[in-house]
């Protein structure tokens, strides 16, 4: 099934999408109670919002080997955690905002987990019950201050550095699925989410030692080799198998 959040003119609402037309959702898609409503509108005619809203996002460095060698780094021992702040969000074709002050800026496709329910101390043999769907992400950062700041909160927390959609897939198995990323029609990243040194039901597990995970949060799972470059003009295309294309242009912003 694929879960969408969209904008109608009345206020944001979940639905449900089959065969080109969105069905309304009465309730969320974390509420076990929540029914499929009547047929709406045609997807074409939705203007798409991140598919969850969620009270954090927890994001994870370095997790395929090709990535962590090109950009000169050890894999960690265990997995390097940052986050980003929901206000980096934004949904299918909205521009990612570069700004004067930044400098080298960088598209970083990722396999997003959606949480389903809350949870503290999950094992790792129950994690994927805690999983409501997948989604596609672009982990948008300056490299600049990255390689600056000891922290990664400025390097990866602007408004619109986190694109997410198009909508969550609940029915996909996340184990082994092509991940690409292309800049105006140039594959820069192409892999497979099987090359994940840390597991989606690990990472889900060791978050929950640390943090309550709530329905709605979100996992960037890390991205693959073949990083780069965007600059405003150029248009960032995350697919992943089975989920769907993440479309988001890239524009100047002087304030
Ligand atoms: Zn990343």
């Amino acid at each position: 099934m694929f879960l969408c959040r969209y904008e109608m003119g009345s206020g944001p609402q979940y639905g449900v999408i089959n065969e080109g037309k969105v069905y309304r959702l009465n309730g969320d898609p974390f509420d076990v109670h929540a029914v499929i409503g009547a047929y709406e509108v045609d997807l074409a005619e939705v203007r798409l919002l991140p598919p969850t809203v969620p009270s954090k996002i927890i994001c994870v460095g370095r997790n395929y080997v090709d990535h962590a060698k090109e950009l000169g780094n050890d894999l960690p021992a265990e997995p390097l955690l940052f986050f980003k702040p929901p206000s980096a969000l934004i949904g299918p074709g909205v521009s990612i905002a570069i700004l004067p002050i930044m400098g080298e800026v960088h598209h970083e496709a990722e396999l997003a987990v959606v949480i389903g329910k809350q949870g503290r101390f999950i094992s790792e043999d129950s994690a994927l019950e805690y999983v409501r769907g997948y989604t596609c992400a672009n982990d948008v950062s300056d490299r600049d201050f990255q390689r600056k700041d000891g922290q990664w909160t400025r390097a990866k927390g602007f408004d619109t550095f986190l694109p997410l959609g198009p909508w969550m897939s609940t029915s996909v198995d996340s184990l082994d699925l092509s991940i690409r990323c292309e800049v105006n029609g140039e594959v820069r990243q192409d892999a497979r989410t099987s090359l994940l040194v840390f597991s989606i039901p690990m990472l889900i597990a060791h978050i929950s030692t640390i943090m309550t995970l709530e329905p709605g949060d979100v996992i960037l799972t890390g991205t693959p080799a073949g990083v780069g470059r965007i600059i405003p003009g150029d248009m960032v295309r995350v697919t992943i198998e089975g989920i769907g294309t993440l479309e988001n242009p890239v524009a100047k912003r002087v304030s």
